[in-house]
């Protein structure tokens, strides 16, 4: 069979997979999930040859960056062996393997993921006060995760900090936050709340448009427009008095899904073309099918023609979320 690059029906090129490897974490941040959560009986989920296959289909294909997240991927006990397999692949098939992790298990990892071929990693943290880190994750871990980011610094990789902006919550700490951030040598990103799974709490009480965010951010400092792109929806600001970039994600202020390079993957290896839409592929069956790889390749040609042109989020009072499914199920 011939196998072609992955183009949707809009004529995008895909060339970026997320890839969830656990829906389990060890933090409850309150806008991603209850405090009671319950997670996929562990034979549901892809076991380490079925995410290698997946990732060597996905190359096959054309995809030249893979992210893995979760969940907190670092929970898998695979997960490093996991970045070795794909990790061989960087500099070929691969521009860049990477990961996003809350970074409470990254002080016992860094120096392997970096060995393993990682450059850059996305580390998730919101606040730098350790009463409403407790708070907002429901588990008192910052001394865990500043210990995890220092230890990635000094392993050589990359660190972007990504920050959801949350009304009432971590709102008057956003610019001490990039501040900090931009000092450590880190570039940030601020992201909206999205409407993703039910969770203990109204989003909308804590929705923050992060075009007030930027208003607010302007009385103090000059943010100069920058041309710099990671080719996704991020948009970037560099913050002329700390000499940091500051990046952007609004998803519900400002559509960006024209230029969307990306596909996910669940951790039960469910293809879903768009973060903010229903539409699904089930890569598992393929993968588990007597001709694992001509299903896969069929799969993906079929995730391909239902790709949709944009998502549908809206946050309204008392609205239910778009989506049942929560962001560390399709993976963030
Ligand atoms: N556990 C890892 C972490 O926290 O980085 C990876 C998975 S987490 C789902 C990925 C990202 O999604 C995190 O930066 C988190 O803050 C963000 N996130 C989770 N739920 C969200 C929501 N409802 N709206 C916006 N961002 C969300
Ligand atoms: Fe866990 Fe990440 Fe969700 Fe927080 S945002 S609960 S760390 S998956």
């Amino acid at each position: 069979m011939q196998e072609t690059g992955l183009v949707d029906t809009f004529g995008r090129q895909i060339t970026y997979l997320r890839l969830s490897i656990t829906d389990r974490c060890d933090l409850r941040c309150t806008y991603c999930m209850p405090e009671r959560m319950t997670f996929l009986p562990r034979k549901e989920v892809l076991d380490l040859e079925e995410l290698y296959a997946l990732a060597r289909g996905f190359m096959a294909r054309g995809i030249r960056k893979i992210r893995l997240t979760g969940g907190e991927p670092l929970l898998r006990k695979d997960a490093v062996d996991l970045v070795r397999a794909i990790g061989r692949h960087v500099g070929t098939e691969l521009d860049e393997l990477t990961m996003t992790t809350n970074g409470t298990q990254l002080a016992q990892h860094a120096v392997a993921l970096a060995d393993a071929g990682v450059r850059r990693i996305n580390v998730s943290l919101d606040t730098l006060d350790r009463k409403t880190f407790a708070e907002l994750a429901r588990r008192d871990a910052l001394p865990q995760v500043l210990g995890g980011i220092a230890a990635a610094k000094a392993a050589g990789l990359k660190v972007k900090i990504n920050t959801v902006a949350l009304k009432g919550v971590n709102e008057h700490e956003l610019q001490p936050l990039i501040a900090w951030a931009h000092g450590e040598g880190h570039d940030i990103t601020l992201i909206e709340t999205m409407p993703l799974g039910v969770v203990d709490e109204d989003r909308t009480d804590r929705f923050l448009p992060l075009s007030k965010v930027r208003t607010e951010l302007e009385a103090h400092w000059t943010l100069n427009a920058s041309n710099h792109r990671t080719g996704g929806p991020s948009r970037y600001v560099k913050v002329r008095e700390t000499g940091g970039l500051l990046g952007m994600i609004t998803p519900l202020t400002e559509n960006f899904c024209s230029g969307c390079n990306r596909i996910r993957v669940t951790t039960t290896g469910q293809l879903y073309p768009c973060l903010g839409g229903g539409e699904r592929v089930d890569l598992r069956a393929a993968l588990r099918s007597d001709e694992p790889e001509a299903e896969l390749q069929a799969a993906l040609d079929q995730a391909m023609a239902i790709k949709p042109e944009r998502h549908d989020f809206r946050i309204g009072k008392g609205e239910a979320p778009a989506l049942g499914r929560h962001m560390s199920v399709t993976g963030g």
